[in-house]
């Protein structure tokens, strides 16, 4: 069976990305799997630039067909930051994701409610002769003052659905792979990974 490498190093994401691959007859790997590092610089205008440069930069170093994320948070507020920043919105290199938490409620605290956000996710798959294909996907919430949750990652315990009244982080890994952006990325990059690989 082919494989294809999942080129993330963020065990959240690999857990939801194998989660919703399951059903297909493709073996997945991780980096940590061939015990590949690659430090990537995600300096690219948009989601799918970044994702395009992880799925290349993955692809050439394990000559297998690699899938590569990059998603953020927007919230409107805040004129769409942290957006592609997301994950180094803090600038400390220690900074944890509470951290990250904490520092954007802080930015919001003066801000009117409700705090309207939005995850979006780009997915690049690229392979060795292989065109890149792309594949997108977006979810609406807003960011609520105090955490609710344990699950998921990232901005999950402030990410909250008006219409079930729970954050991402009280979803579970099923309900998260049903609304979440990557998961609708993911399940709009599906027709391409089978064309792929049958
Ligand atoms: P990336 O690894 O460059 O795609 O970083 C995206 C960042 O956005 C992550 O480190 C998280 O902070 C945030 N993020 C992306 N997807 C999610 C999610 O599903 N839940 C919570 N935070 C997320």
């Amino acid at each position: 069976m082919t494989k294809l490498l999942i080129a993330t190093n963020n065990k959240g994401k690999v857990e939801e990305i194998q989660d919703l691959l399951k059903e297909l007859d493709i073996k997945l790997v991780t980096p940590a799997d061939l015990g590949l590092k690659l430090n990537v610089v995600e300096d690219g205008k948009t989601y799918a630039e970044n994702a395009e440069k992880k799925a290349v930069a993955f692809a050439s170093a394990s000559g297998l067909i690699s899938l590569a994320d990059d998603s953020g948070l927007e919230v409107d507020t805040l004129s769409g930051a942290p957006g592609l920043y997301s994950a180094r919105y803090l600038p400390k290199p220690t900074a944890t994701d509470a951290d990250r938490r904490a520092y954007l409620l802080k930015n919001l605290q003066n801000k009117p409610r409700p705090w309207t956000a939005h995850f979006h996710a780009a997915i690049a798959i690229a392979g060795p002769g292989q065109p890149i294909q792309f594949a997108q996907g977006q979810c609406d919430g807003e960011i609520i003052p105090e955490e609710r949750g344990t699950g998921g990652f990232g901005y999950d315990p402030i990410f909250f659905f008006p219409e079930l009244g729970r954050t991402m982080a009280e979803l579970d890994m099923d309900e998260k792979n049903r609304l979440s952006h990557r998961a609708r990325a993911i399940i709009n990059a599906r027709p391409v990974l089978k064309k792929i690989f049958d």
